[in-house]
């Protein structure tokens, strides 16, 4: 069994590598690089493999730098399964028919500047959509749902199982075991995204027996978080004094996970927030959707979670709460001057409805942004985040005066801690590759991983190529 790296191998976005096992070839997730348009050109590339030789795909969960290039990979000829879990599936399709529908806006955006005459060599390139929703229905016919921890033979001699990871519902880690005819067995495991213990709604991150070599993401290998109940804390002030500044907040959130987790944690501090005397938009048509996927997998809940969705109705749905759908209703909440806390995506403002909210409420020292997830470089939510005085936004260039907050205990990813115990946890002390995070962050895991527990670790890099056991 050998891994071949080819995305979100010294970056967090497009997720991608590829496995040789059993005779056959498969691919581990197939994500949307996220970036800067430059980064996000390299969409369009060749995938650095032959789609056709592909037999399966397994997918982790269901965020866009995973998913996000599937139906490219069915246009270019993949006729296999997708491998993934019950809710991922759910998901996906909500993923897939909005990120099509993106793709189809930026191809007519492309168009308009070239008839105007403003156009460049990029709008040629982009006149075409990356796909589109017809590829989009070919590439859900592929899907193959299965349960966390039910062992699902793929071909003969190889085995897959999916762990809860813990990150955003029907989140997995992946075990490859490969079986060769003289019974030796190979392990490979592919952490995915991995949620810090007690991330609400969901159930922790579950331990993995064994493996003989370990892809381990490390989006926060360098740091810390906060305990979420300081953080819980510190959400309830930005909520007080933003009411004091009589401003509005806005909270760029991803529209799967991180917008559920924080309508619960709403419900749950609706009192000690203050949170009654708000009007709470929910400006994300997807996350809307998701929210509905999340509210029929209560068998996927932690306990308390189990508990309260099974004493509250729609416990996530509360009274305040404006679920806005079309894009009217959307730009109506510009006509509102103050008290509106406004969660909106993207999550790291590089696309979405949130761009004409900061547009419109950036300017003015009375509003507060609050970022809750991570910002990949080269997107709005990370020039906001480092301080950028002017930011440029939906074609106008912005003065940022409203204040920033980065409120990072409501992370979707373990922190170096939460990483280091769960890779603490893994059967056999495996070999490890680190994926899914910038340099520093990969280093500064590997220097502990090395420290504690003498771990043999590589970070990984693009066209890489290693062997599973020895
Ligand atoms: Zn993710």
């Amino acid at each position: 069994m050998r891994v071949i790296f080819h995305g979100a191998a010294g970056e967090v976005t497009g997720s991608c590598h590829e496995v040789e096992a059993a005779g056959h070839r498969l691919l581990l997730d197939c994500g949307l690089i996220q970036g800067s348009r430059a980064d996000e050109a390299r969409n369009r590339e060749d995938f650095g493999f032959d789609s056709e030789a592909i037999d399966a795909v397994v997918l982790s969960h269901a965020h866009i730098d995973h998913c996000g290039r599937l139906p490219l990979l069915v246009k270019r000829g993949f006729r296999g399964p997708i491998w993934t879990q019950r809710a991922t599936a759910d998901l996906l399709k909500v993923m897939l028919e909005d990120s099509a529908k993106l793709a189809q806006a930026d191809a007519e955006r492309a168009r308009r500047r070239l008839h105007e005459g403003r156009g460049g060599r990029d709008d040629e390139e982009e006149l075409e959509p990356l796909y589109t929703l017809d590829d989009v229905t070919r590439t859900l016919k592929h899907v193959r749902a299965i349960d966390y921890d039910a062992p699902t033979a793929l071909f003969p001699g190889l085995v897959l199982t999916l762990r809860d990871a813990g990150h955003i519902l029907g989140s997995a880690s992946v075990e490859l075991v490969e079986t060769a005819a003289d019974g030796t067995r190979r392990t490979l495991v592919f952490s995915g995204d991995l949620g810090p213990n007690g991330t609400p709604i969901l159930r922790d991150a579950a331990p993995v027996p064994h493996a003989d070599l370990l892809l381990l993401e490390a989006t926060y290998g360098g740091r810390l978080h906060r305990e979420r109940a300081a953080t819980v804390t510190e959400l309830g002030e930005i909520f007080h004094e933003a009411w004091r500044d009589r401003g509005n907040v806005i909270i760029p959130a991803f529209a799967v996970g991180r917008t559920q987790e924080l309508l619960y944690a709403f419900a749950q501090h609706f009192e000690e927030w203050g949170l009654g005397r708000w009007q709470i938009f929910l400006d994300s048509p997807m996350a809307t959707k998701v929210l509905a996927v999340y509210e029929r997998h209560a068998e996927l809940f932690d306990e308390e979670a189990a508990r309260v969705f099974a004493t509250t109705p729609h416990p996530l749905r509360l009274k305040n709460l404006h679920l806005t759908d079309s894009t009217e209703e959307s730009m109506a909440i510009n006509r509102i001057d103050s008290g509106a806390i406004i969660i909106a995506g993207s999550g790291m403002a590089n696309g979405g409805r949130v761009r004409h909210h900061l547009r419109h409420r950036l300017p003015f020292e009375r509003n507060h942004v609050v970022f809750v997830g991570y910002q990949a470089q080269g997107t709005l939510g990370r020039r906001l985040v480092d301080g950028a005085a002017y930011v440029r936004v939906l074609g106008s260039e912005v003065p940022v005066r409203a204040k920033r907050h980065t409120v990072g205990g409501l992370s979707a990813h373990a922190d170096q801690a939460g990483l280091l115990d769960w890779y603490g946890s893994v059967g056999g002390r495996p070999d490890t590759l680190l994926v899914h995070g910038e340099d520093d962050a990969r280093e500064a895991l590997a220097r502990e991983l090395r420290r504690r527990f003498d771990a043999d670790v590589e970070l990984a890099l693009p066209d890489m190529a290693r062997t599973v056991g020895r």
